[in-house]
Parts: C-alpha cells; structure tokens; sequence
C-alpha cells in the first residue's frame, strides 16, 4: 500500500499533523499508524478492587492509542515558550506561539468551547513568589479537564477517520529508506510512502533510539526530571490554583544551587499511576466536572538532571530511581511529609489516621530510601519555601508519592522544518526530544503538515 504520507504515533502531534494535512492538502493519501488502541477501546484495567496495580498490557492504555499519552490527561494546554518544550528554538518564539493559539482554537472547535483560559498576566502572585524567592514563570493555560478532553478527541476522530486512514494496534517495527521515500514496516504487511511524519512520544523513546541508530540520525542526550508527586488539601493552594489554575514556580535552592520546580498542577484533582516501559511512576490529572473533583490538589517538585560525560544515559539513571521504588514498594510509594521529616517510614495506620485521604492506592514507605540526597534535600527545602506563600504545604500530613520522574527522549537533530537529515522524513512531538506537552507536541504537528502542504 502506498500512501503520500505515513504519521507513525496517533498521539497530539500525529493527530493535528494529520488535522492539518486533511484540511490544506485534502486530496493526500495519509496514513496514520499506532501501537494502541482507537479511543472507545482504550481501558486501563486497574479498577483499584479486582486488579491493583500494572499488569504489563501488551500496549499500555494509559500511555498508548488515539490520543497518546494525553487522551486521560488533565487536558492543560499551556500557551506559553518558558516550558513544556523548546519548539520556539526552532520555529522562532512567535510562530511557536501563533501555532499553540491555533490549536487552542481547534480545541475549542471540537468540543473545548466554555472551558476556562487561565493567565498569569497581571497577578499579583508573581510579586508575592519573589519576596519568598520563588519565581512564578508566564503562561496562559487552557485547561479543558480529563472529561472535555477526551470528548475534543472523539470529535477529532469523527472528524478524520473518513479522510485519513488509521491502522490500530499496529506498531510500526523499523523505517527503510527506499528510492522514493520510505518504506513502514510491521508485523504483518510493509507500506510505502514519499514522505513520513514519526511522532511516537514518550513511549516510543526506545524504538526512536534505534530507528535513529538504524539510520544514523545524529541526535543528543537530553535531562531527565526527578521527583514527587504532592498531595495536600485543595484549600491550601486554592487562592493560587482559582485564579491561576496551574503555577509553574522555580526555586532555587540555597544547599546546592538546584533548580526545583512545580510541575503538572491539578487542582481537585487525582494521583494516578504511570507506566512508561513497564515502569511504574506517578502522575496526575483533575476533571472539569465538578462533581467528578476530590478534596485534594497535587502537582509534582521535580529537579532537572543531565549527564553528558563520561555518562551520558539521564534517562537511564532516572530508570533506575524509578525501578528501585518499584523493587521496595511494588509501585508507587506513599509517604506523609511528616514522616519523611522526622526520618521514619510511613505505614499505612499513619496514612490512615492523616487528614488527608490519598486519592492513589500506594504503598506507605520511605522516600529517603529511594530519591539521592541531593533531590530530596531540595524537595524538602522547595516544601518550606511554597509553606510561605501557601501555608499549609509543609503540614505532617502533606502526602508526597515517588518518584515522578519525566523522561525526555534524545533530542533528534532536525532543521527548521522539524525534518531530520534524510528529506521528507521528520520528526515532531514528545519523540523528539524538542517538546514535553500537549501544546508543544500538537504545534509541531501543525508546523510540519504546513510545510509538507507547501511542498
Ligand atoms: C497521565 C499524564 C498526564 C499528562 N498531563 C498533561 C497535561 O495536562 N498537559 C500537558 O501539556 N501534557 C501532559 N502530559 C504530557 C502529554 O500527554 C505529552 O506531552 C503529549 O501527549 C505528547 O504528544 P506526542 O504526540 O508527542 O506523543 P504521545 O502522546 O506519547 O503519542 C505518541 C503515540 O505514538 C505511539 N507509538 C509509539 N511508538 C510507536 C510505533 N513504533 N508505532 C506506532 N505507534 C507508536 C504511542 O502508542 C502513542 O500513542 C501528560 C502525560 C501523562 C502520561
């Protein structure tokens, strides 16, 4: 079967690449093939009772299919160039911006219309984080919620299944460059194209590694981020989180001179697992419905690391945190801010006597025994920093889960069209290594589908 362009990855990027191209170019034959599952059929079976923790399905629902990995996310759309990738870098800062607005209005197109823009413009939170050495970075955030969110990628899929063919649960196994283009290979059947789109996130970080090794595309470490996840009453973080929604604040930490930085906020909202490559790590999302919110707010503290020499493998040294808290709590741990304060585990009596009830199943344990000395010390310190300007952080019973650690793929050397050295083979999104969000990895669909479009 021969197709004018294959997107490999259904995820942001691969969807508004494919959005794009249908809607400039819409007589392209376009193929869009995906590890996972069509939306309807992506169900994570961890119901809590019966099933509790990761069974290792063959292609993870939460990680893997329409959607990718942001289908059961909070659905934050961050419209900004301070974080969530470095796509700017390479598109310039108001092209990146102009792209991420676009999406936003596809957003709202497609079932995001009424849902709320938060901005940092104007606040005077930004003014009371640097009396307290916290530094509040700009953004407008969309934040459309796990419920809205997954209604915009019903309505995108209606939208392009009769224009776009999609082959599910068909992970693509290798890319060979052939005379006219490119030839996809899978289990069962190989497909040529004359130009390939490759967008397979997070997940798709190993296979990109050896697509890239396969065809000697250069590419470059990248950091990996390492953490946890907090937990604590919504009130604490209410007058920042209903006016703001999400804060991404920076500190820096007197001990070692580390950045320590907020990330992934959901007010309301729920801990939940994460499985990349059959490792267990902790995340988090929030619904726009309010009769599906809980009591609590989390969002992560997490600290960059980046190795380059003699070691160069960032992400697999934060595999190897992740795995060890695997190895002592079977998944995820839990521990009360408290405990790991005053040098003993948390068990589950303790957890349960808190007043604070976790929203993630995980085992009580101890942090200190898992995270390096250097992290966890900034953790702590950034915990009493955030207690200045919403009090209440530092609390015995404030709930830290671990790790969270975010992965970032090697960055893949591409030029201003996002196209690798080979023509007409590019590489966008989360597996990338240039973006880290769900704004970031759907601009880069865009940019690319234009530029293939005014081919
Ligand atoms: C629980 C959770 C919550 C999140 N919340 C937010 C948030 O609120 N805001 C935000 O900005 N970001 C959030 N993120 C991050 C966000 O989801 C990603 O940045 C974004 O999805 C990246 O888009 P992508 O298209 O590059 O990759 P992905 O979404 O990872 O999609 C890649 C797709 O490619 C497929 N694939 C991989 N390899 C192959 C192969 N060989 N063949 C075929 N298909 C393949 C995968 O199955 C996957 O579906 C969250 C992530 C998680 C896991």
């Amino acid at each position: 079967m021969n197709y004018d362009v294959i997107i490999i990855g259904a995820g942001p990027g691969g969807i508004f690449s494919a959005y794009e191209l249908a809607m400039l170019k819409p007589n392209l034959k376009v193929a869009v093939f995906e590890t996972g599952h069509a939306l309807h059929k992506r169900h994570c079976p961890i119901d809590g009772e019966t099933v509790k923790s990761c069974i290792g399905c063959k292609s993870c629902s939460i990680m893997s299919g329409f959607g990718g990995a942001g289908a059961f996310s909070d659905g934050k759309y961050n419209i900004t160039n301070d974080f969530g990738g470095t796509l700017h870098e390479i598109v310039g800062k108001k092209r990146a911006l102009e792209l991420m607005h676009y999406v936003d209005e596809i957003n709202l197109r497609y079932g995001g219309a009424g849902t709320k823009l938060y901005s940092t413009a104007g606040t005077k939170f930004k003014k009371e984080c640097i009396q307290h050495d916290l530094h509040l970075l700009d953004a407008s955030v969309r934040h459309l919620g796990t419920d809205i969110n997954y209604v915009v990628l019903e309505n995108l899929y209606a939208h392009l299944k009769n224009k776009v063919d999609f082959y599910f649960d068909t992970p693509v196994e290798s890319v060979a460059i052939t005379d006219g283009g490119y030839e996809i290979v899978c289990k069962d059947a190989s497909y040529t194209c004359e130009q390939c789109i490759i967008s397979v996130g997070r997940s798709g970080s190993k296979w990109m590694e050896r697509v890239c090794k396969e065809l000697k595309i250069p590419t470059k470490s990248n950091r990996v981020d390492i953490g946890v996840r907090v937990e604590l009453p919504a009130d604490v973080f209410a007058h920042i989180t209903d006016e703001l929604y999400e804060s991404k604040i920076v500190y820096c930490t007197k001990g070692y001179g580390d950045r320590v930085r907020t990330f992934c906020m959901n007010p309301r909202g729920a801990v939940v697992n994460e499985n990349t490559n059959g490792i267990i790590t902790v995340n988090g999302h929030s619904y726009e419905d309010p009769a599906k919110q809980t009591e609590n707010t989390n969002f992560a503290l997490l600290v960059a690391k980046h190795f380059s020499e003699p070691f160069k493998d960032s992400n697999g040294y934060g595999e190897s945190i992740a795995r060890l808290s695997n190895m002592l709590g079977g998944g995820v741990i839990v521990q009360r801010f408290g405990d790991l304060i005053r040098g003993r585990r948390s068990n589950q009596n303790r957890i349960d006597e808190a007043f604070i009830t976790p929203t993630l199943k995980a085992t009580p344990g101890d942090l200190s025994l898992v995270l390096p000395k250097r992290i966890l010390d900034g953790i702590i310190e950034m915990i009493y920093a955030l207690d200045k300007v919403a009090p209440g952080t530092a609390n015995d019973d404030t709930l830290l889960y671990g790790v969270e650690v975010k992965f970032y793929n090697m960055e893949v050397e591409v030029n201003e069209d996002l196209e690798s050295c080979y023509k007409g083979l590019y590489v966008i999104g989360d597996g990338s290594g240039i973006t880290h969000s769900l704004s970031h990895a759907s601009a880069s669909g865009v940019h690319v589908a234009r530029k293939i479009a005014a081919r």
